[in-house]
């Protein structure tokens, strides 16, 4: 059983209550969290008014209900009454009530895309719309989306294939420069192969039913200069193919990457690590028929059933430890994921992750996020600024930085937690600062014991003008800010008050 609270939610500390600016999470009444809203869709109780029945929902049925006490929302065809929802959606009432009797898919899509609406709402299920679009949005024709691709003075992306006797290796064109082993995730699941190519904001998918069987593990190469992806099938029989297969949904098509559904594989849990009293390291190994590497900066989405409902939250992988990764060359069969998680144990999520054992699966999303290395090519000034385990993005930041840019001269973390027993990775980071002289830490404490001497308080324009001296006068800097939303926005906020300009900041937001 899920230990769930009774005082008012959000906890008066917790990182859900509701923040300065932006869009924000509201308070929620007593009663009215995740959990008690799954319970809700369990209890049996008629959620829809229409007694189970589906029914076909034309434009201008779906206008009528467009009252808080009677609101139907339409996502991706599929229409919703979302009146029962209300008091529990984390965005309040008024989020919802934008797209009471209307098509909500691109509000949704702007707001939280990842979060699993169909296994949320799937007792709010009313039907589908009566006449559906000719081309459904997220599958706009190759040619439509290759035109916006010239517009930005793109190639459309194309594939082929070949084989030998033992080998099929499909062979997909971006014809993009910035293509490299972490642009393409490929999985196989029985004959179903699937490859998505990140090509700028859009995804390029080869989605084939396989005409014969392939052994498990393939190879998958990148000629990074032309922007060539080649991947090899091992053939299970020395046949000769004549076809590769059939296509399946949305093959061949590049897609708005705003558009594209979340794909998951299932991850094994191999470790499990304290860091600290509430924070573990989880270490996850991807299927063999899986290629999947996330890029610096960027994060995944986790997704466990929860009493039968689907529960999705973003989290960031980070190396295995400070400096392991980019050290060592990355091979291409890497096969593991790592993940720094705080389990807060009144959450809907951590506990139940805390719960895994090792053996066990959780499924795993590709990469989200809009951080891209190029951000830090040729940087001298480089400086993180992290509150709790919104130091995860920061650490593959950091490796990378430290490993392969030539011109950094200098590399800040300033680290902000509650207390010393809080601070992730204390010893690697003291340990990577006495072994590389670019790098310092300072920790600051918003609630330390008396034994602390060092700095304290939450961040403020002292704090950070102390601490964020460039290396040299006008040097080449990027700040980059991760933490609760309140901490990140106000930090934000600060900074360019302290004169770092827009493309000198880089913020980390849910
Ligand atoms: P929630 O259910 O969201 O609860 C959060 C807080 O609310 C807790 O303090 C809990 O005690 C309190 N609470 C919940 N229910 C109640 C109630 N009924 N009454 C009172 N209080 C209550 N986190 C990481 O640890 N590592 C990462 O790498 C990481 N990466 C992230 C990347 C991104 C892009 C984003 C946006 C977030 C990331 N997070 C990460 C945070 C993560 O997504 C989750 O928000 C976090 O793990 C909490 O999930 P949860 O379901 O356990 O807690
Ligand atoms: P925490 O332990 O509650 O707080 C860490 C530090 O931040 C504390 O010193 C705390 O001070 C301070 N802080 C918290 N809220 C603040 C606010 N409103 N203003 C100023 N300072 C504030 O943090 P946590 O539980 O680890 O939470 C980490 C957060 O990072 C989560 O919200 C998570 O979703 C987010 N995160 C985001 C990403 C991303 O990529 N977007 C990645 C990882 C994590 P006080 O003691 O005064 O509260």
């Amino acid at each position: 059983m899920l230990n769930v609270p009774s005082q008012a939610f959000p906890a008066p500390s917790s990182q859900q209550r509701a923040a300065s600016g932006g869009r924000s999470k509201v308070p929620l009444k007593q009663g009215r969290s995740l959990m008690d809203w799954i319970r809700m869709t369990k209890s049996g109780k008629d959620l829809t008014g229409l007694k189970g029945r589906l029914i076909e929902v034309t434009e201008e049925e779906l206008k009528k209900h467009n009252k808080k006490a009677d609101c139907w929302i339409c996502i991706r065809g599929f229409v919703y009454n979302v009146s029962p929802y209300m008091e529990y959606h984390p965005g309040g009432e008024d989020e919802l009530m934008r797209a009471a009797g209307a098509d909500g898919t691109d509000l949704f899509d702007q707001v939280h895309r990842w979060v699993n609406y169909e296994s949320m709402l799937k007792e709010c299920l009313v039907g589908r719309m009566a006449v559906k679009p000719a081309v459904p949005k997220g599958m706009r024709l190759k040619t439509q989306v290759s035109d916006t691709l010239a517009k930005e003075g793109l190639d459309s992306p194309s594939y082929d294939w070949f084989q030998t006797d033992s080998l099929v290796t499909i062979v997909i064109y971006t014809k993009q420069k910035d293509i490299s082993l972490d642009s393409v995730i490929v999985d196989h699941r029985d004959d179903s192969f699937r490859a998505e190519t990140i090509i700028k904001d859009h995804s390029y998918l080869i989605h084939i039913g396989l005409s014969h069987e392939v052994e498990e593990d393939f190879t998958v190469r990148v000629a990074e200069n032309v922007g060539k992806i080649e991947i090899s099938l091992k053939k299970k029989e020395n046949t000769s193919w004549k076809c590769l297969g059939v296509p399946l949904e949305k093959h061949n098509l590049l897609i708005s990457k705003k558009d594209t559904g979340l794909y998951y594989r299932k991850c094994q849990l191999v470790s499990k690590e304290d860091v600290t009293h509430d924070t573990k390291l989880f270490g996850l190994m991807l299927p063999a028929s899986t290629h999947l590497q996330v890029p610096v900066g960027q994060h995944v989405y986790l997704k466990v059933t929860i009493t039968g409902t689907e529960i999705v939250k973003p989290y960031t992988p980070v190396s295995h430890s400070l400096l392991s990764e980019f050290r060592e060359p990355v091979l291409p069969n890497n096969k593991y994921i790592y993940f720094l998680i705080k389990i807060y144990p009144a959450g809907l999520l951590t506990p139940k992750l805390d719960h895994l054992q090792i053996g066990d699966f959780v499924s795993v999303s590709g990469p989200e996020g809009n951080f891209k290395i190029s951000k830090l090519q040729e940087l001298e000034d480089l400086i993180l600024v992290a509150a709790g385990t919104g130091f995860t993005p920061m650490v593959k930041i950091l490796n990378y930085a430290l490993s392969n840019i030539p011109s950094l001269r200098k590399l800040k973390l300033m680290f902000f937690n509650k207390t010393e027993d809080d601070i992730i990775w204390r010893c690697q980071l003291e340990k990577l600062a006495l072994e590389d002289k670019r790098f310092d830490v300072e920790y600051i404490l918003s609630a330390p014991t008396s034994e602390w001497n060092g700095k304290q308080g939450q961040i403020s324009p002292a704090l950070l003008s102390e601490f964020l001296k460039r290396s040299l006068k006008n040097s080449r800097v990027l700040l980059c800010i991760c933490g609760p939303t309140p901490f990140t926005e106000q930090g934000t906020r600060l900074l360019y008050d302290l004169y770092f300009s827009k493309d000198e900041i880089y913020s980390f937001t849910a």
